[in-house]
């Protein structure tokens, strides 16, 4: 592999701590015996996908990089040149179930993981690695460091804690911390249509964070909040809810009810 200068522009921070890649790997499932790596960068963890699982699809969007996995000849390794954030590499996926493991890109993480909700019905796992702050958002959601992506994420996956790193775990060393956070589908997720559904009300919801909810459903839904305080009982949702205190499963029955409406 040619150590090329690592671009900032894709969040290229290399892991460089063994002990951190091994509790990165020892945390993936073994079953399906397929797995997805987003931004395999030099191989940190992909070398050891390699070792561990029959099937590996590579998505890297930095061309030198891409085009080196390609040529490398590992057997089992499928390299897909693309930029992630886009569904087109969906297409280009071998049929079937896939676990996915990434040391995702910092200024790519959100959208990345909103497109693997989408599509969840292919990734019954994920470990993921993001910016410490990201992984908060997930990990708490319905709590006071929660946010849209976690509430969308756990009406998909139950999400756990993996690891926090520093920064010296990395090369180049990045400004933050990291977490990852390990997803594993539930039995009966949300219908993809229907995360689709609800990312934008979700962000509408959470537009105003330190506001009162009630006042932002009732002028979504252009209806008195007398309406919206008496959904509030009915959930057991506090008359005061602010955005973040009100949990993923609650939402989910919120959102009903406003899309019965809108
Ligand atoms: N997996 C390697 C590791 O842990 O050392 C590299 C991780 S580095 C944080 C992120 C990787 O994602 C880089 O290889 C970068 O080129 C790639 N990347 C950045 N943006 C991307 C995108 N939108 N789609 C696909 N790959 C991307």
């Amino acid at each position: 592999m040619v150590a090329t200068r690592p671009k900032k522009s894709l969040g290229q921070n290399f892991l460089v701590d063994h002990n951190a890649i091994d509790r990165i790997i020892g945390a993936a499932p073994r079953q399906p015996n397929a797995v997805v790596e987003i931004g395999p960068g030099r191989g940190a963890l992909l070398q050891p996908l390699l070792e561990r699982y029959a099937q590996v699809t590579a998505v890297e969007m930095d061309d030198t990089l891409a085009a080196e996995w390609r040529t490398s000849g590992h057997p089992g390794l499928q390299v897909i040149h693309a930029d992630a954030v886009q569904p087109a590499w969906l297409e280009a996926l071998a049929p079937g179930e896939h676990g996915v493991v990434a040391n995702l890109p910092y200024n790519a993480a959100t959208p990345i993981l909103r497109l693997l909700l989408q599509y969840h019905s292919r990734f019954p796992w994920l470990v993921l690695m993001f910016q410490r702050e990201v992984a908060d958002r997930i990990l708490f959601a319905g709590g006071r460091d929660g946010g849209p992506l976690g509430v969308l994420a756990q009406w998909v996956y139950r999400v756990e804690h993996v690891l926090t790193l520093g920064p010296e775990a990395f090369s180049p060393p990045p400004k933050v911390y990291s977490k990852v956070v390990k997803f594993v589908r539930l039995p009966a997720p949300l219908e993809e249509a229907r995360v689709a559904r609800g990312w934008p009300l979700l962000l509408r919801l959470f537009q105003r964070r330190r506001a009162r909810l009630d006042s932002a459903i009732a002028s979504l839904v252009k209806k008195p909040r007398d309406l919206v305080q008496a959904w509030f009982l009915e959930l057991g949702i506090r008359s005061d809810a602010r955005p973040d205190h009100v949990s993923p499963s609650q939402y989910l029955q919120l959102i009903d009810r406003i899309e019965a409406i809108l």
